[in-house]
């Protein structure tokens, strides 16, 4: 018997469901209105046979206590594990980092690299001169934007994907991470270009994902029309990247540009 089996056999369904909506008996099953939807007649039913529940109104589905709860307190299965657990008195094995945990932890790394590439490119890069200049138009100093990590995003359709490979991330990473569009016809491309970035923390201060603004100078803008129209192709890819975003590049910058914004 695996832990959620062991905790299943000892968890009452309906003690633990009735804790969220009243349940009445009907036959050897409960009903209730459903937790779930705005209901008047009830289509909920508790199964304490087979220790399962099921919505057969508007929502449609249904499962076993875990799902329950997930679906009743917004957690994930890791919570909703370690919340019933405790409920039954099963003690859990502490074990290492999960997959997904794992997975998590690598998208953070990648954001954080991808937050630093960007801003990188921002502070030092000629082609982000325009984007520097609107940063300054709008009353942003450079402290200001060290501060909160600005990033430049370059009109490129591979400059991100370029760089944070040679990091050692797949295409696949940069996918999960939102960074690279994967459209149906196969053609992948880095997703932010052109773009002032604002990358967005949590409360430990991780990159968990960015806000952006289009970088405004007319002339930039028009330019990355031309390049959008004639870039049908992938061969059109790189040719934005005036500054070649390669590993090496990001690592050291030309020294001419390093303080292009003190
Ligand atoms: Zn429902």
């Amino acid at each position: 018997m695996d832990v959620t089996d062991e905790i299943k056999a000892r968890l009452d369904i309906v003690d633990l469901v009735s804790d969220y909506v009243p349940l009445k008996k009907a036959g050897r099953n409960y009903k209730a209105l459903c937790p779930f939807h705005t209901e008047k007649t009830p289509s909920f039913v508790v199964f304490p046979e087979s220790g399962t529940w099921r919505c057969f109104g508007a929502c449609n589905e249904g499962g076993d206590i875990f799902s329950f709860v997930m679906k009743a307190e917004g957690w994930d299965f890791g919570e909703a594990l370690r919340v019933l657990a405790e409920r039954a008195g099963v003690t859990l094995e502490q074990r290492g980092p999960s997959e997904q945990t794992e997975q998590y932890d690598r998208l953070r790394e990648l954001l954080a690299e991808a937050t630093t590439y960007y801003h990188h490119l921002l502070l030092n890069a000629p082609v982000a001169g325009p984007a520097r200049a609107y940063v300054r138009r709008r009353g942003l100093t450079g402290d200001t934007a060290r501060a909160f990590m600005l990033g430049y995003a370059p009109d490129s359709w591979d400059a991100a994907r370029t760089h944070l490979q040679a990091q050692g991330y797949s295409e696949q990473d940069l996918i999960d991470a939102g960074l690279l569009i994967d459209r149906e016809d196969g053609r992948r491309y880095d997703r932010f270009r052109n773009r002032l970035m604002i990358p967005i923390r949590d409360s430990r201060g991780r990159t968990v994902g960015s806000a952006r603004a289009r970088s405004t100078p007319t002339t930039t803008r028009s330019t990355s029309t031309r390049r959008r129209a004639r870039s049908s192709t992938r061969a059109a890819c790189s040719t934005a990247s005036t500054w070649r975003a390669g590993p090496s590049a990001s690592a050291r910058p030309p020294s001419s540009s390093r303080a292009t914004w003190t």
